[in-house]
């Protein structure tokens, strides 16, 4: 249940296209949407395969978050469809994932547009902060490119709403050590600053042309090495000025790592200069 019904809409409104891949509750496809104005928007649909009851309830609890959220580099939920098949609708962006993006275009893309990039997954979250929602999945895999110089944040599935001093204590065992902070590898606490922790992982992974953070270990021995002081190398491709930024993002202590909003305004600074090098 939504508690209003506003995203409730028609199936009769949806015609469905071919397959995009493959969700975790179901396939994805693209497909066509008649918004109430009469305006056809191109769509991404998340279907859920498995119709039982507790399924479908988290399956459509990502739609529930995603409602809320209006911001320019988060993914735009159009509506969910209720009734069996259960669906999702979202915008669709067509060049896909930023991962596979990367590795595609790693030889046109510049640094002042990677970096553009980081700067808008940082505006995402620094509005997901304003909320006090944690998003605990920021990776390359879960952002969208809606066009070259556009990127969105998605894939709220384990995102949680999180009281101002207080953490989001996770059960489920799917969970993305590489990505993750010591304090949620240890003791599954979640909160805005391991979401930086995140989001320096995601900026690793930007400039490295989406490699696996940490490839070259297993799930068991991260902690180790991040206890002991281990941290990712700078990428090539990364400037020294955003690689001092990613050092503190990993601050073994929470409390030691900028906010996203402090993140933004280096971010943004770091951007200008990069293009103004670019365009001599
Ligand atoms: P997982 O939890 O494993 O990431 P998921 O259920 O969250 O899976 P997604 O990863 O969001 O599913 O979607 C599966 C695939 O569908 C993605 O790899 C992406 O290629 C495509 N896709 C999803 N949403 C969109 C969208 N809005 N626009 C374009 N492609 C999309």
């Amino acid at each position: 249940d939504f508690g209003d019904k506003h995203i409730s809409i028609s199936r009769d409104d949806v015609v469905v296209g071919r397959i995009l891949g493959e969700g975790f509750f179901g396939e994805v496809h693209d497909g066509v949407y008649k918004s109430p104005s009469g305006e056809r928007i191109r769509v991404a649909i998340k279907t859920c395969k498995d119709g039982s009851a507790d399924v479908k309830e988290k399956f459509l609890s990502e739609a529930g978050l995603m409602k809320n959220l209006d911001h320019p580099h988060i993914v735009r939920l159009i509506g969910v469809i209720e009734v069996d098949p259960v669906w999702i609708v979202m915008e669709l962006y067509e060049h896909g994932e930023l991962g596979n993006y990367l590795v595609e275009q790693q030889y046109i893309l510049t640094t002042a547009t990677l970096t553009l990039y980081c700067l808008q997954i940082c505006k995402a979250l620094a509005y997901l902060e304003g909320l006090n929602m944690v998003h605990r999945d920021i990776a390359v895999r879960n952002v969208l490119v809606a066009s070259s110089d556009c990127v969105k944040l998605g894939d709220f599935g384990l995102s949680r709403y999180v009281d101002e001093q207080e953490y989001y204590k996770a059960t489920v065992s799917r969970l993305p050590i590489k990505w993750m902070a010591p304090e949620s590898i240890n003791f599954r606490r979640f909160t805005t600053a391991s979401d930086v922790w995140m989001f320096g992982v995601c900026v690793w992974e930007i400039f490295s042309m989406a490699q696996q953070p940490f490839f070259w270990l297993e799930n068991g021995q991260v902690i180790n090495q991040l206890e002991a002081g281990v941290r990712l190398h700078k990428p090539q491709q990364c400037p020294p000025t955003v690689y001092s930024l990613l050092t503190r993002c990993w601050a073994y202590e929470p409390h030691g790592r900028p906010s996203f909003g402090q993140l933004v305004c280096s971010f943004s600074d770091i951007q200008r200069m990069e293009l103004e090098q670019d365009t001599g």
